[in-house]
Formats: C-alpha cells, structure tokens, sequence
C-alpha cells in the first residue's frame, strides 16, 4: 500500500484542526520580507540540523518556493515535519534577533511549511545520486526520523539503504505520537512517501529483537544503524494498574491518531508533566472529557513540559493537581475507576506522604505518562555497542558504537528529545558511515 493513500479519519480531524493555519502566499511574502538576513544567523546556528534560514528566506521573498524548499532539504530531509513539530520558542525563533528590538520573531516555522508544502504539492523528489553508485548497503532497525535522514543521507549520495519497521507504518512517533493539531498521520506518511521515492526499500512488520535477525543483517548489509526509538511507557507500579480504563499515554495518541479511540468522557486522569503528558491530556480534552486533571507528585516550577506547552494545556481547559500521587486503582461504580491519590511534600531528598493527605478521585480512564522506558530486548543482543542506562552509547558527531560496525542516533540515543534532533543525529551518522567507507577504498 502506498503511504500517501492513507489519508486521517474526518471525526479526528474535525476535532484536532491543525493548531497553527499556514500562511497565505500574501502572507508569507510579507513575513519573508520581515526577515534581516542577519549575516550570523542564531536561527540556524540553535537548529540542531542547521537550516540555512536565512537563504531559504530569502528564495521565498523572491518567489523561488522550489528553491527554498531544496535549501531546507538540504539539512534536514524532514522539514516539513519539523515546520510542524519543532518547539520553535526554544530554537530558531526563540533566537531570532527581533527579539532585541522588542519585535514579534519572524515566523520561521510557518514559512519553512509555506516552502515545504509548494514542494509536496509539486510532487517533486529530492535528488539523489544514481542508485548503487557506491557499492555500500546500509541496514536502517526502526523507521523514525533517525533511521529516516540516515537513510536518505546516504540514497542522497548514491549509497543503498533499507529501513526496517517493525511497525505496519513508517514514521516512528512521527506517525503514532505526535499530537494530531501539531502534525497529521496523513502528512508524516506523505514525507516518508517522499523519502521513499528516493529510491529506500522498507521492510515493514520486521522486528529485529534477536541476536541471529542481527547476524542475518550483518550478511546482507555493510552498516547497520540503530534508529530503534525508546520502549514503552514506564509504569506507576501501584496496585491496579492494569485494570480496564488505564491506557497509557501513548497507548491513547497512538489510538486516536489511527482511529481506535474516537470519544473519552466524563474524567480523565493524567500521571506526570512532561510533554507527552501535555499531548495525553489535550487529546483526552479534545476527544470530549468534561475534566482532564494532570497530576504530578512535584510542582509546577519542576515540570519538565515546555513553558509553550503548559499554557497550551491551560488553553484547553486541563486542570492541575500539583504535589500528588497515585497510591492505588480500584474499581468505581458502573466500569469507572477510584483513583487513590496522596499528597507529598519533599522530605530529605524524597517526596513523603502528607498524614492524612488521601484523596479519592472516581475517573473515567487513567493515563500514565511519566516517560518512556529504555528499550532493552534488542540492545541486549547487540555484540560490542555500550548501553549505560537503558541507552545505546554513541558518539554525537558521528554516532560511532564500539562495534565498527554498528551506528545510532536518536532518542535510543539522546534517551528522548525531539524530532529534529533526531534527523540531525541520523544524518550525521550517515555522512560518518559514508567517510569511513571512502577512508577504507582509499
Ligand atoms: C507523545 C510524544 C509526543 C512528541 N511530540 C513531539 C513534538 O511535538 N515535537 C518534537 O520535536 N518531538 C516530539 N516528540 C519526540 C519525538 O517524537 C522523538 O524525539 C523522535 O520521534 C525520535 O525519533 P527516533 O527515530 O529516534 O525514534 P522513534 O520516532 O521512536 O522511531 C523508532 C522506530 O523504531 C522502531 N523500532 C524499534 N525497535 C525496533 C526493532 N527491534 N525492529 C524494528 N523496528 C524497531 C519503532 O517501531 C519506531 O517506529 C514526541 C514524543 C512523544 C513520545
């Protein structure tokens, strides 16, 4: 089935409308207009795939759409995604100099859509070398935007390479993770199109979990990349927790994007505060709950969210529970849920229980979300790459594991940061693996 035919479920559309509407051709002209050229560019030197911002400004100003979408192709192969889903208040336009002069930053993200969508609309690839115009073929494990920009990389530049999905679609948590409002499955899937049509193979529903899958890639490929992601989400580990009406955070996104959850109701509890907590709980709002509460053992000054993400919440009506804890699930009347909760105060380096602090609170569903666990079935198998703590040990600039053979980025990596960290790590990896290739032929 071709990616690009999949298109998202009109009910969830309906309820998720992209958060921010893309800019009018008049619009991003005026806004291209805005930009200083600035000769030193903070916005692309805090891009972790430095985007030359300035130069695919510019094209844009001028009317040269084709052009400034190869320019952001050029550094970062999901761009349109990125436009999307990068916390832009923190990167580019967090830096953008107009802050100086008290000036809104110009809209990097909405214009790098504005050049990204005319190029999706164009039906164009990127170029790319001749096809095996090297003799190097490359194993991709996972099909996120680490394993995505690895391989593309490296098609780029005439190298093969096969991404390998355990998934029935490609993507990783661009297509089953991040908030509708803020990126379409439907449009992470046209990107992969994209990537695809560059000539990749993909493998889908290959789980590599097993030392003799590893051996058997390591006949067929020269280079193996590790794009693996994270594992689960962790669990609370309190009694009951497995019962009907706990989904996980990302049990539930993953749900709703892909049309297996079309309605939440009445309350809505969510366990932690960081941005996938966010995500839970404004989709749990969105699906129809009355009352989402987040709940978080510490205080609103040490949740880990984004301050832009914290307000979003609030936009949407979520209700905050500072200093509590789950204790226990039981079960409520009429399939609901009693969620047993406690308040806690720090206490020598720990958080104790307040006396007599319980408080019950009878919910509808209750979605933990206080973080991914490492994956651990696969890197255990893996001979001579280090994991320390759940995440794979590479080096940053290039992505070398101890194995010569063996490269990783992303967040099996980073242990979760965000997509255009992600493509950035992968791409690097890729030109490494393409430099240690053409140090070998010399
Ligand atoms: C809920 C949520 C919301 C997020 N929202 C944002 C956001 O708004 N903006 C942002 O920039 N970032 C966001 N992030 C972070 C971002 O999604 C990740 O940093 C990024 O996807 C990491 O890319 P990756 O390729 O390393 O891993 P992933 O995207 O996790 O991809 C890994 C892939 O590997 C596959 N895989 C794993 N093991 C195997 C195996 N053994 N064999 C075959 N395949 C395997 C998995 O199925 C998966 O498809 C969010 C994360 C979460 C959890």
């Amino acid at each position: 089935m071709s990616t690009a035919t999949i298109s998202g479920d009109p009910h969830i559309q309906a309820r998720f409308g992209e958060l921010k509407p893309p800019l009018t051709a008049q619009a991003a002209a005026i806004e291209a207009d805005r930009c200083l050229h600035c000769f030193d560019a903070p916005c692309t030197a805090s891009c972790p795939t430095h985007i030359d911002v300035p130069g695919f400004i510019k094209r844009i100003a001028s009317g040269n759409l084709r052009g400034s979408a190869l320019r952001i192709l050029d550094a970062n192969i999901l761009g349109a995604s990125c436009a999307r889903v990068c916390p832009v208040d923190v990167l580019c336009e967090g830096s953008c100099v107009m802050h100086r002069y008290n000036r809104k930053p110009i809209q990097i993200a909405l214009l790098q859509r504005h050049a990204m969508d005319a190029f999706y609309a164009s039906g164009e690839v990127p170029p790319a070398a001749p096809a095996a115009s090297r003799a190097l073929r490359v194993a991709c494990i996972g099909g996120g935007p680490a394993s995505l920009a690895c391989a593309a990389e490296l098609r780029r530049q005439g190298a093969q390479a096969t991404i390998l999905e355990r998934r029935a679609l490609p993507g990783g948590l661009n297509t089953y993770g991040v908030a509708e409002y803020k990126l379409r499955t439907a449009d992470s899937l046209r990107e992969v199109e994209m990537i695809r049509r560059m000539g990749i193979d993909f493998r889908f529903g290959v789980n590599v979990d097993s030392a003799s899958a590893l051996e058997a890639l390591e006949a067929e490929f020269d280079y193996i990349f590790l794009g693996l992601g994270l594992g689960a989400m962790q669990r609370l580990g309190i009694p009951g927790e497995d019962s009907d009406g706990v989904m996980n955070a990302l049990e539930l996104i993953a749900a709703y994007k892909h049309g297996h959850l079309r309605e939440a109701h009445g309350t809505v509890v969510v366990v932690g505060a960081g941005n996938t907590a966010i995500d839970a709980a404004n989709a749990a709002r969105r699906l129809g709950a009355s009352t989402v509460y987040l709940l978080y053992r510490r205080s609103e000054n040490d949740m880990s969210a984004f301050d832009f993400e914290y307000e979003h919440a609030k936009q949407e009506g979520v209700q905050f529970l500072w200093h509590r804890q789950p204790v226990a699930v039981r079960p409520g009347e009429r399939h609901r849920l009693l969620l047993d909760t406690v308040q806690v105060r720090p206490a020598e380096g720990k958080l104790a229980p307040i006396p007599d602090s319980q408080y019950t609170i009878d919910c509808d569903m209750l979605v933990p979300a206080i973080g991914q666990s490492p994956l651990t079935r696969l890197i255990q198998e893996l001979r001579h790459v280090e994991v320390r703590d759940g995440r794979i040990v590479a080096d940053l600039a290039t992505g070398r594991t101890g194995n010569p053979r063996y490269f990783a980025a992303g967040d099996c990596v980073n242990g979760g940061r965000e997509v255009v960290d992600a493509v950035a790590g992968g791409k690097r990896a890729a030109l490494a693996i393409l430099k240690t290739t053409e140090a070998a032929n010399a």
